[in-house]
């Protein structure tokens, strides 16, 4: 357990699927060599088999008595692996014929987008985007026989030692998320790092920031003045995925509403609701009824003219609603650990892009301040002034 917890709340009512928080992280994170299969955040479709297929049934995480239940590995081609196209013959070869992959794919991320669920004449899904939970209890830090993954005192987030990491996999077997990625060029085993070099520049993370449904909110756990305080702790309208999976996951869901079904639009959300409850109950745990109860009475409540304190922070208009960065007060809350961990302290050591201590660590992933030696002048590129 770590001193603070930075945490992610998602509306899953606000998502449109629109994959800009993919791409946001793969341009900052994840292109790299033996990175092209890897997205350290995706959006899939539910219902739905995801990213990597079938992950939310093949197993891990902890049992009842707190026993590593590992699942199998997932094979590359489960998450897509990344295809070869002969470029070289058409645009040099002289042929005129459309440029095709070599091999014809039969399952990639974001393969089932949009077909969910059907009930007579009641369609439906919605998007659940994910990322690293960053999990109080990791699976995947437990399984490490080298230890080479270790969860931060300062913020809770879960990193992988690259230089003590020989890619054995026990971590990917043991995360009930699959959010642990192999990369066969380097060998080791990567993963989402939360942006913490962002974080500790007190930006937001990429997927947070680019994202047009202003649907996450970032901020400590422990901290009351925080969005994600307020969603998980106060209201409680927020909840993990597979709660009891046991590793306790530090990314957290506003479940999606349920419209009622076609032509019964009289009825309450949880009379005949067209997302079927079972379904939201196998993701999200028993609690998810309670919070569109609650929900619903608060939607109720503002459509008869009285205010609501948490749909009005849902809203999530401004920036300085959403997101509650504050890298200084950690360190202050926790001095030993974190002037060992954070950058701009001169005494420790500073980080590498995928958490080893000791090296120096890259900006942003060479990202920089517009204007300097190594700024892409990528879309990203405002967002790594700090
Ligand atoms: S989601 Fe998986 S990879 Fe991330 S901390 Fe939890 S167990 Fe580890
Ligand atoms: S950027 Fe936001 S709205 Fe778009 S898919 Fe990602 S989480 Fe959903």
């Amino acid at each position: 357990m770590s001193k603070h917890q930075y945490a992610m709340v998602m509306d899953l009512n606000k998502c449109i699927g629109c994959q800009t928080c993919t791409l946001a992280c793969k341009k900052q994170w994840t292109d790299g060599d033996g990175m092209d299969y890897m997205y350290w955040n995706n959006v899939e479709t539910h219902p739905g088999a995801g990213y990597p297929r079938d992950w939310h049934r093949i197993g891990g995480g902890f049992d009842a008595q707190r026993f590593l239940r590992p699942s199998s590995l997932p094979p590359l081609e489960d998450y897509g692996a990344a295809l070869e196209y002969d470029y070289g013959q058409r645009l040099y070869g002289g042929s005129n014929k459309p440029v095709m992959p070599h091999r014809l794919p039969d399952y990639g991320p974001n393969w089932e987008e949009d077909v969910g669920g059907w009930d007579t004449n009641n369609p439906y899904y919605f998007y659940l985007p994910r990322i690293c939970n960053h999990c109080t209890h990791p699976a995947c830090l437990e399984a490490c026989p080298r230890k080479a993954i270790y969860k931060r005192q300062e913020d809770g987030i879960v990193l992988i030692d690259q230089d003590r990491c020989r890619g054995y996999r026990y971590c990917i077997k043991a995360c009930p998320y699959k959010k642990i990625y192999f990369n066969e060029v380097t060998g080791k085993s990567e993963k989402c790092i939360f942006c913490y070099p962002r974080l500790e520049k007190g930006r937001v993370n990429a997927c947070a920031a680019q994202c047009p449904g202003r649907i996450r909110f970032v901020g400590l756990l422990d901290d009351p003045d925080s969005p994600v305080h307020k969603l998980v702790l106060k209201y409680k309208v927020a909840l993990g995925l597979f709660p009891d999976k046991g590793t306790h996951p530090n990314v957290y869901y506003v479940p999606p509403f349920n419209p009622p079904k076609e032509g019964f639009a009289g009825r309450s959300l949880l009379e005949d609701p067209r997302l079927p409850l079972a379904y939201l109950k196998y993701l999200f745990g028993p609690k998810v009824v309670g919070v569109i109860e609650f929900l619903h009475a608060e939607l109720v409540k503002v459509q008869s003219g009285g205010g609501s304190e948490v749909l009005q922070l849902l809203i999530g208009r401004d920036e300085g609603v959403r997101y509650r960065i504050v890298p200084r007060q950690v360190r202050e809350a926790a001095p030993g650990e974190v002037g060992r961990r954070t950058s701009d302290a001169p005494a420790g050591p500073a980080l590498t892009l995928m958490g080893t201590p000791g090296k120096a660590a890259p900006e942003v992933a060479g990202h920089a301040a517009a204007g300097a030696s190594n700024c892409h002048g990528c879309a990203l590129s405002a967002h790594c002034r700090a």
